[in-house]
């Protein structure tokens, strides 16, 4: 584990230190470390500990934003209570006790994502170690398992089948490409967040382009953070998802301090 940068850790304190707190991540290749199989996919255990402990503290709110469906992400982080779930890029959202906010498709919508998905079927049936991935609001393409070669043979057909379906978005991700019928966003998914919440301040850690998204709507008492390398639009950057869990954990230290000085202080 790396320590947190330094600059990163002169601003954690003061976030730490606002009333209302909303920390949100990126699940994987920030909480989990990349694996071939999606399915496989797990948080580091020292990041599901400082989040379940920082969950607990008065005025701290935990969201995850992900690719990945709500079923399967809230299946997957090990929340804690209360915890909030962006998924599908911000075409569903989970804002806990019972409150969900679904992007359901119009029929035109879900027709011409049924299209879509039979014309991506047919353009990568002869290219080995592809997945086909269904969401709600649109379909990804996964490549992790493919060899480099084939790898690009599913850029090549995906950007083939994007041309004959131009209203679905077609987005680049780290071996994946997704299309989506409905053009929401990470950032999307960050504003509902916020104005459910109406945290002082937001932290927001995430690895992917499409987690830039994310740090475009961020406010300057926000902080932004970019695990590994790759242009950003975020504030801070670390290395890896056991940097991440550095990172939580320092933060669990200080809000924990922060609200002993509260208490003390009453
Ligand atoms: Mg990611």
């Amino acid at each position: 584990m790396t320590p947190v940068p330094r600059q990163l850790h002169d601003a954690l304190p003061r976030f730490a230190a606002r009333d209302r707190i909303l920390v949100a991540l990126d699940f994987d290749g920030t909480l989990s470390p990349f694996v071939d199989d999606p399915q496989a996919a797990a948080p580091l255990p020292g990041s599901v500990q400082a989040l379940r402990e920082l969950a607990a503290i008065p005025g701290v709110f935990i969201g995850y934003i992900s690719g990945r469906p709500v079923a399967d992400l809230s299946r997957r982080v090990q929340p804690p209570d209360g915890a909030m779930f962006v998924g599908s890029h911000g075409a569903e959202i989970d804002l806990g006790a019972g409150k969900t906010a679904w992007i359901a498709l119009d029929d035109a919508e879900a027709a011409e994502l049924a299209d879509l998905r039979a014309d991506l079927a047919r353009e990568l049936a002869e290219v080995p170690g592809i997945r086909l991935e269904d969401k709600p609001a649109g379909v990804v393409v996964h490549f992790r398992q493919a060899a480099d070669a084939h790898g690009g043979l599913a850029v090549d057909a995906a950007r083939r089948v994007h041309v004959r379906h131009p209203r679905a978005k077609m987005t680049d991700g780290h071996q994946v490409v997704e299309f989506a019928l409905r053009h929401a966003s990470k950032g999307d998914g960050i504003a509902v967040l916020r104005d459910h919440v109406r945290p002082d301040a937001l932290l927001f850690v995430g690895d992917d382009t499409t987690d830039e998204d994310g740090f475009a709507v961020l406010g300057p008492d926000d902080v932004s953070v970019k695990v590994g390398g790759g242009e950003s639009l975020a504030q801070f950057r670390v290395g890896t998802p056991q940097d991440v869990e550095s990172l939580l954990s320092d933060l669990l230290t200080l809000r924990r301090e922060v609200d002993r000085c509260s208490v003390t202080g009453r």
